[in-house]
């Protein structure tokens, strides 16, 4: 079976750990198919980078590095991709599922006659067939499927396999020549506008994972609401812990409601059933009651903790290792004081 790990590089000119994990599958599968790899890298510096994974055993390096593809643009990407994918002469086609690629690889499965399959978890060969997993119904249900066509190009999600590490090296690469036309270099990308670091709540590479429950914006036991100390106290502990932050639906729909609520806040750190579903070795979940369809959202966080003022919460119930019975306000700023 022919294989080609498709990569992108960063701005930098690295490769995104989410190749090194793609890398990782696709010297399985060679192994296992006893099959031949291909490194296909497009961007900017990609015969460097190129040269950064030398030592993965690939029989062949190919690039597209020109200053066409150095900006994520999709005509140009979905040109670039088109190419290294027809040159390689690849069956099966495994590359990262990030915002560059999701963007362009469909339209190059498209030039390529390939089929293409999104949040890949997993790819084993087994008795010369391939078979790949991703999760259905919001996580619930996980399905195991194969394709007879081919190409088959996958989009594998980050976070769930080990990234490669390795030597470094001569890998020659082939530089393959990409005919763009004028309308593939219409657009241009001016800049890139995004939140300051600490606006940006959402990490999905952080240790921990704090989730935030509507309950910090219920009344006190003096009978106030205290929603700007509760904002003051969670946006602390974000920037001291270094930790991403989810919420329950109930705390996301009162902004919605318009609600005086955590400002920082919106649909997408919503954490459960028809929220996200984050992948940390640990969480801790404050003035949250964990109810089902919230804590179905945690099932990949390893290591579960809770405070809640209530000791038949839901965490209580079996769905958390350690529930702290306590007053979150309280214990919060402890806990700030403690990492400062
Ligand atoms: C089909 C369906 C899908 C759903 N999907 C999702 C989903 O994806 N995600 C999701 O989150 N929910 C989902 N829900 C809603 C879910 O069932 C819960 O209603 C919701 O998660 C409850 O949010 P909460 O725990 O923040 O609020 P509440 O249930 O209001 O709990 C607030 C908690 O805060 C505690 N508290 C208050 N003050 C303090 C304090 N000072 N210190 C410590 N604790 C304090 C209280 O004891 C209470 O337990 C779904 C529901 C349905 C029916």
């Amino acid at each position: 079976m022919k294989i080609l790990a498709l990569f992108h590089t960063q701005d930098d000119g690295s490769l995104p750990k989410a190749a090194l994990e793609v890398l990782t599958t696709a010297m399985a599968i060679k192994e296992q198919t006893g099959g031949t790899l291909a490194v296909g890298i497009l961007g900017q510096g990609a015969a460097n980078a190129a040269e950064t994974v030398a030592g993965c055993g690939a029989e062949s390096f190919l690039t597209v590095g020109s200053e066409a593809v150095a900006q994520a643009r999709y005509a140009t990407d979905t040109a670039a991709a088109t190419a290294l994918i027809r040159d390689s002469g690849a069956e099966l086609v495994l590359a990262p599922g990030t915002a560059r690629f999701a963007r362009c690889l469909p339209g190059a499965a498209h030039r390529t006659g390939a089929q293409i399959d999104t949040h890949i978890v997993s790819v084993k060969a087994e008795g010369g067939q391939v078979q790949a997993q991703r999760w259905f119904y919001r996580q619930r249900i996980l399905g195991t499927f194969s394709r007879a066509a081919r190409p088959w190009i996958m989009l594998a999600d980050a976070g769930v396999n080990m990234p490669w590490h390795g030597a470094s090296g001569a890998a020659s690469p082939k530089e393959v020549a990409v005919g763009f036309s004028d309308a593939d270099l219409r657009t241009s990308v001016t800049g890139v506008r995004s939140p300051a670091a600490d606006a940006q709540t959402i990490k999905p590479d952080a240790a921990l994972l704090f989730v935030a429950g509507a309950g910090w914006t219920k009344k006190q036991k003096d009978g106030q609401f205290h929603i700007a100390e509760a904002g003051v106290l969670i946006q602390d502990f974000l920037i001291k812990a270094k930790s991403s932050l989810g919420s329950s639906k109930s705390l996301v729909d009162l902004q919605s409601e318009g609600q005086e609520t955590l400002n920082f806040m919106t649909h997408m750190n919503q954490v459960g059933q028809t929220g996200s579903t984050p992948r940390h070795a640990k969480g801790l979940s404050a003035c949250c009651h964990g109810e089902e369809p919230h804590a179905v959202g945690w099932r990949f966080i390893n290591e579960r903790r809770a405070i809640n003022l209530d000791p038949n919460c839901g965490w209580a119930q079996g769905k958390a290792d350690v529930v702290y019975v306590g007053d979150a306000f309280e214990i919060m700023a402890k806990v700030n004081a403690l990492l400062s």
